[in-house]
């Protein structure tokens, strides 16, 4: 029997999964369902299944995992929010850092999850809109201001997706409504200014990764009037698709450099696995990536992990290796 790690210096990542619907031209194409998720925790993988055998799965050759919590197709995107970053939008004005990321395969569900449509909005403008509902409420005994960028890490090169050259500073007016369809609007305008393939000039790069960071300053007087401030950062992560990123150490990626696999890809799951094994140097100078979030990343910060994965019998390679991946961030 393995004990539970006690020590402190071992991060612990909450690890979700989330599996998105059955696309239509999927269905079209003859793909079957490959996962099924059950008691919003286990994820059952198969090869060969029928859709409506899910009773005899145990009997299949069947691969299962387990995770904090686990997202059936029908979850929605507001659960997603309040189960895997709700107390993380807390933390923040607490003055504690944190982080988010989306982790899978190209059209798994990342950029859905974490931007969403106009419609159905994602992780991060439900957050956004959450703090500024909890910053309002907050907001008689002090003074808050929040500072946002939205980044790009692409080929090893960091570039502002909102306002070139400058970050953008949000003020809360006491009449002040942000909502969350301007938002949207704001990050979709981000999104679109994300690097593309030129071969496919409408699809954002599956080797691009967006960063949105939101500072929170929170400054107010104690009772003898000394200045009291306090600073949270919160960075929600749309990764880079993983198909190409399978490798996890330092060896493997020195030799895979060549090969233009996602050094900041690798270079992450260097750092959460370094992190997982409690050990003392955490490599974060490898990566651009992982140097944006040196100070978001493990010790007291909180560090959540989404992994997405699709359904399709055709996607079920990348699937297997998502949820190995997952499964070893626990
Ligand atoms: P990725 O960013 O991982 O490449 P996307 O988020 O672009 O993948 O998702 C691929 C497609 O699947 C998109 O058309 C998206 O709208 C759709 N999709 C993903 N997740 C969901 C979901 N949970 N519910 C409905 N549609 C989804
Ligand atoms: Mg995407």
């Amino acid at each position: 029997e393995k004990m539970e790690s006690l020590d402190a210096s071992v991060s612990r990542i909450l690890v979700f999964v989330r599996l998105r619907p059955m696309g239509k031209k999927e269905r079209e194409n003859g793909a079957r369902c490959c996962v099924k998720i059950l008691n919003k925790r286990d994820v059952y993988l198969t090869e060969f299944t029928n859709e409506n055998d899910y009773l005899r799965l145990k009997r299949l050759r069947v691969r299962h995992f387990t995770f904090d919590s686990s997202f059936p197709e029908t979850t929605t995107q507001q659960e997603v929010y309040s189960t895997t970053t709700g107390d993380l939008v807390e933390a923040v004005l607490e003055g504690r850092n944190g982080s988010v990321f989306c982790y899978g395969a190209t059209g798994a569900g990342k950029t859905y999850t974490m931007l969403g449509t106009m419609e159905n909005p994602g992780v991060m403008v439900l957050a956004i809109k959450d703090l500024f509902a909890k910053v309002r409420q907050r907001s008689l005994d002090g003074n808050h201001v929040v500072h946002l960028s939205y980044l790009e890490v692409y080929n090893e090169t960091v570039r502002d997706l909102l306002s070139p050259g400058r970050p953008l500073i949000l003020r809360e007016d006491k009449q002040g409504i942000v909502a969350a369809d301007e938002v949207m609007a704001l990050l979709q305008r981000g999104n679109q200014n994300r690097t593309t393939e030129p071969t496919r000039c409408n699809e954002t790069s599956s080797r691009s990764h967006a960063i949105l960071q939101v500072i929170v300053e929170y400054k107010t007087r104690d009772t003898s009037m000394n200045i009291i401030s306090r600073v949270g950062k919160l960075s929600l992560i749309d990764l880079a698709g993983s198909e190409r990123a399978l490798a996890t150490d330092q060896r493997t990626l020195r030799s895979l450099e060549g090969a233009n696999i996602n050094r900041s890809l690798l270079a992450l799951s260097s750092c959460i696995n370094a992190l997982v094994e409690g050990k003392k140097h955490i490599p974060y100078r490898n990566s651009k990536l992982t140097q944006l979030l040196k100070d978001s990343l493990g010790g007291s910060c909180n560090t959540v992990m989404i992994a997405n994965i699709s359904p399709s019998s055709q996607s079920f390679g990348e699937t297997q290796n998502t949820l190995h991946w997952a499964d070893r961030a626990k």
